[in-house]
């Protein structure tokens, strides 16, 4: 949208705060003069007009300013929004009403503020495949590499606030990285204080972290389900689960326990079990193996049984060797761990446990269950807990080197760009199978080889391969921790 001066888009601001982040009538010039201190320069009274999209009514007020955009747009909103007490107060106001209606009013809180956002993201490429997994390319975030990731826990933590997580981050300006929109909601989690806040990347519909207030890192231990479990209490319509807590196979912050959830069922939940169980210690859980590339087993029944089982079969896994299979549980360091996924199904809870390793072997240096190196040219961060349930976020460089692979497809040119040699054999097995394409050809092959790609992946990160090794590997843990096949 198009304004005919700053004073208009600034005007135009306080207006759609009126009408979208509950600014009171009787703070309207306060807004205004709050705005002005942040821009600085003149301003003449103006009508202003209607408009929706809180980016383009920054852009408006920051057309030809130089400095820290980022930094500079964030304040602009700040300071037309709800204090955050204003905000839980609101919050917690329509929760008593329901939990639904609370959520749905935050999440549009943070689109409406800029803090998720929704334009951006509208802009990523996502599709589902055949085989059950969603695809995304993400345009708006760039990829860290595990490299990266050590890097980062190496570093040393920042001094205030200690991490990008932090709650101090409320309200927080630094250089390239501003957090004066956001809005986060206290919760209690087994005893401790957490709070909720949605993602700026927003993955999935209502894609939130819930964040344990003090800075410690992520774990899991005997009260991480209890924790995940007062999550989908509070939020029944969520689910809610932990990034294994190793490089590697965890999220991206590693020195802050964090759980990632949100209003979605992703494509691991809606699989089958594929070997139901029944286990000796807790008969009444209904348990089982899932039918799934990477390997997860299903609990299902009262809070206290499944929270224990998990516990135990988490404890057992972080134990259990069988070296024909590759899987040792630790070196001089800890390879094995889990991420537990909780859900409410009526009254029962539901977890879903993933086994992970994290070991490193001079064949797959990279990691022995990660994505191996031939897969690397689409995904060589770490699975995390969103892709080992099926919701792949791909990094932003595939729009352009997928766009060169189809090229060559189509004929419309030789061959790949010098900086895309890792896109060679996908392109060859491309041209074998499929000749020369049409566009739409080349697009849904180049799609479907995607695809197949990232299933590989999930089948690189299972700890059980579907195999023969695999099967006694899977025998033996079953044994372990005391399961017995129906
Ligand atoms: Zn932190």
């Amino acid at each position: 949208m198009e304004f005919a001066s700053r004073s208009e888009a600034l005007v135009s601001l306080v207006k759609f705060a009126r009408r979208h982040l509950l600014l009171d009538e009787r703070d309207e010039g306060y807004a205004l003069s709050r705005l002005l201190a942040a821009v600085g320069g003149g301003f003449s009274p103006c009508e202003g007009k209607i408009c929706d999209d809180p980016q383009d009514l920054i852009d408006g007020i920051l057309a030809g300013t130089e400095g820290d955009l980022t930094v500079l747009g964030e304040r602009l909103m700040d300071a037309v929004m709800l204090r955050p007490s204003e905000f839980e107060r609101i919050f917690w106001g329509k929760y008593a009403q329901s939990p639904i209606a609370a959520t749905n009013w935050a999440n549009a809180y943070a689109i409406h503020s800029n803090y998720v956002k929704a334009a951006a993201i509208a802009k990523n490429l996502r599709w589902h495949a055949d085989c059950g997994l969603e695809i995304t390319v993400n345009l708006s975030k760039p990829e860290k590499n595990n490299a990266d990731l050590k890097k980062q826990l190496a570093a040393p933590s920042l001094s205030y606030p200690k991490c990008t997580i932090c709650r101090e981050n409320e309200g927080f300006e630094r250089a390239g990285f501003s957090r004066a929109n956001l809005r986060t909601i206290s919760l209690t989690l087994a005893g401790e204080p957490w709070f909720w806040q949605y993602s700026p990347y927003a993955y999935f519909n209502e894609h939130g972290i819930a964040v344990r207030c003090e800075h410690t890192p992520m774990v899991l231990d005997g009260r991480t389900a209890e924790r995940l479990f007062d999550f989908v209490d509070l939020f029944p319509h969520y689910f809610i689960g932990n990034n294994a807590p190793l490089p590697r196979v965890g999220g991206s912050i590693l020195m802050h326990d964090h759980f990632q959830g949100g209003a979605e069922t992703l494509p691991m939940q809606k699989a089958p079990v594929r070997i139901p169980l029944r286990s000796e210690r807790h008969p009444a859980v209904r348990a089982g193996v899932l039918d799934w590339y990477d390997t997860a087993l299903r609990l299902e029944g009262t809070r206290g049984e499944v929270s224990a089982l998990a516990y135990e079969i988490a404890t057992a896994w972080e134990t259990f060797s069988f070296p024909a299979a590759e899987i040792l549980p630790a070196t001089d360091e800890q390879h094995s761990t889990a991420s537990f996924i909780a859900r409410k199904r009526g009254e029962g809870y539901i977890l879903d446990v993933i086994l992970r390793n994290n070991r490193c072997s001079s064949v797959h240096p990279d990691g022995i269950f990660h994505a191996h190196r031939d897969k690397h040219h689409i995904k060589r961060e770490s699975i995390g807990l969103i892709e080992a349930m099926g919701l792949f976020i791909l990094p932003a460089r595939l729009k352009r080197q997928l766009g060169c692979v189809c090229d060559v497809l189509e004929g419309k040119s030789e061959g790949l760009p010098a900086d895309m040699g890792a896109f060679e054999s996908m392109t060859e097995r491309l041209l074998a199978a499929h000749g020369r394409c049409s566009p739409e050809e080349a697009r849904l092959a180049v799609k479907a080889d995607v695809e197949a790609t990232c299933r590989e992946i999930l089948e690189d990160c299972a700890v059980f391969k579907r195999d023969s090794v695999g099967d006694a590997a899977l025998e033996a843990f079953l044994n372990a921790s005391n399961l017995k096949k129906e």
